[in-house]
């Protein structure tokens, strides 16, 4: 809902060519576009540092991807770490967020992100996110008891910062109101942003800064087919508003972009039930079988680097194939047989019979699997294997999806949005999804948990500096 909308008729000549028949004007001290999860972080900090805030948001509801997302979030030396004995390390954080990616990342923001996420992590504590540390099984990429689980979620923590927001006397919260462009003078400072009001009348913010909070472009095919082609195809896990409007009008500018064809997705995933399938049926041993009846990856994978390997077998997809041991233990399994999609047999020929794969093949992949775990290694470099493989066997087709693109505006670690030449774009800043982000120079490798670091460690730091005009 429209908390309040300021009205003034315009009194200035603006530049930008979106503003043609412009019928209403505010001006503030930051105007931010996009109301997820960096976004809203940004305008309580912001407003925290006194700042007077507009924030507009495309969609009918504030939360974005961050409502979608498992609420999770690493951080060391919180006291949830401390209570539980914890040794931990801002070095040994940072080596995991460079590892998946091999060092490629930017390392000021690497450890800009490590060093703050404790404090970001308390301060949204006090406005009310209740947090728990994830003991018992270490996430994918983390070696270390890290990450924090919100209570509710990504839903949770949602609900905890739209409630702070729209009880701030300093945020005015515009919802249905696309930002259509940036506005700026002829030397390129940003003044503000051009949006629509959920009228369809125009709506001009003159602002002394602007914070971009736009997310990615993962829901923007023409630019996935771009800069992620490897991953057209990917079943849509993203947030309809991650259009990549904030890089594009960044670009527009001057800005330069890095890490395009970075990306986090999820395999195995369910079509039918549009849900996740439990990875650790592979990780316990489990294979993937794609529709020519080949093995074609290591299933110790990653969550993300996973997807992507489906994706790109025929028609994107593949079967994921275990035994009746691991189905003992894989608990899902009787949901999926009463949703339909299981197939099961006795022997690989009649398991591919109903697969309309070739029989043949099939034998030799489970032939070729069992000479593996005699050997303590198989064929794609597994050694953590089953005892045996044996039947009866399922499978449930599987694809990969596309949750968020990790690449976009390059950014100083203040936030501030930086051209080509390095130089800043004065006015601009930006924080999220809609940034360069610290991942990987593209792929799907991901540690988890490093899509909300970005949003909330830099929605805060981008906040704080836009409020000081830093
Ligand atoms: C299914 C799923 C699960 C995930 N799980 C995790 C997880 O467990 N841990 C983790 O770290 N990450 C996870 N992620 C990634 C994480 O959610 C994102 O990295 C993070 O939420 C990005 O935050 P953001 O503020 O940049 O974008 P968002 O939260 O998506 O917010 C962007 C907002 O900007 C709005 N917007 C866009 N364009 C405009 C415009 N022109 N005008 C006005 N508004 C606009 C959008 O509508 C949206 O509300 C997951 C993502 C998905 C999709």
């Amino acid at each position: 809902m429209t908390k309040r909308v300021l009205c003034v008729a315009l009194a200035m000549v603006l530049l930008s060519s979106t503003l043609v028949g412009a019928q209403s004007v505010m001006s503030t001290d930051v105007i931010i576009v996009g109301g997820g999860g960096s976004g809203l972080v940004a305008a309580l900090s912001a407003a925290e540092a006194g700042a007077k805030v507009v924030l507009l948001e495309k969609m009918g509801y504030l939360g974005g991807a961050t409502m979608m997302s498992g609420g999770v979030m690493p951080a060391v030396g919180t006291r949830y770490q401390k209570e539980l004995g914890i040794e931990d390390s801002v070095d040994a954080f940072a080596r995991d967020i460079f590892r998946p990616g091999h060092y490629s990342q930017r390392r000021d923001l690497v450890y800009t992100v490590a060093n703050n996420a404790t404090e970001v992590l308390e301060w949204m504590e006090e406005l009310g996110v209740k947090w728990k540390l994830v003991t018992g099984h270490l996430r994918i990429g983390q070696s270390n008891y890290r990450n924090h689980e919100a209570e509710g979620k990504g839903q949770g923590i949602v609900n905890v910062l739209v409630e702070n927001v729209m009880k701030n006397e300093n945020i005015t919260v515009l919802l249905q109101t696309p930002g259509l462009g940036l506005i700026a003078d002829t030397d390129g400072t940003v003044k503000g942003v051009a949006a629509e009001t959920k009228d369809g009348e125009k709506l001009t913010v003159i602002a002394d800064a602007t914070i971009l909070c736009t997310s990615g472009f993962a829901a923007n095919g023409e630019m996935v087919a771009k800069y992620i082609p490897s991953i057209v195809g990917a079943y849509p896990m993203m947030a309809p508003g991650a259009t990549g409007d904030g890089i594009i009008w960044g670009m527009e500018l001057g800005a330069a972009v890095a890490n395009m064809g970075a990306y986090q997705g999820y395999g195995p995933f369910s079509r039918e039930l549009k849900q996740n399938l439990d990875l650790y049926a592979l990780y316990r041993g489990g294979i993937l079988v794609n529709k020519d009846g080949d093995r074609f990856t290591n299933e110790y994978l990653g969550y993300s680097e996973l997807g992507a390997h489906i994706v790109n077998q025929p028609d994107h997809i593949a079967y994921m194939i275990i035994d009746g041991e691991n189905a003992k233990n894989t608990p899902a399994l009787t949901s999926w047989e009463e949703a339909g999609i299981v197939k099961k047999a006795d022997t690989p020929e009649e398991l591919a019979k109903q697969l309309g794969i070739s029989p043949t093949k099939l034998r030799f992949v489970f032939d070729d699997y069992v000479e593996g775990i005699k050997n303590g290694e198989d064929r794609f470099n597994r050694t953590k294997l089953p005892k045996e493989w044996k039947a009866p066997f399922y499978a449930v087709e599987a694809t990969g999806d596309l949750r968020h693109t990790q690449g976009g505006l390059v950014t100083d670690t203040e936030a501030r949005v930086l051209k080509i030449d390095g130089e800043r774009i004065p006015g601009l800043y930006a924080a999220g999804g809609v940034t360069e982000g610290f991942t990987s120079a593209g792929g799907p490798v991901y540690m988890s948990g490093s899509g909300l670091l970005q949003a909330f460690v830099f929605g805060r730091i981008a906040g704080q500096s836009a409020a000081a005009r830093k």
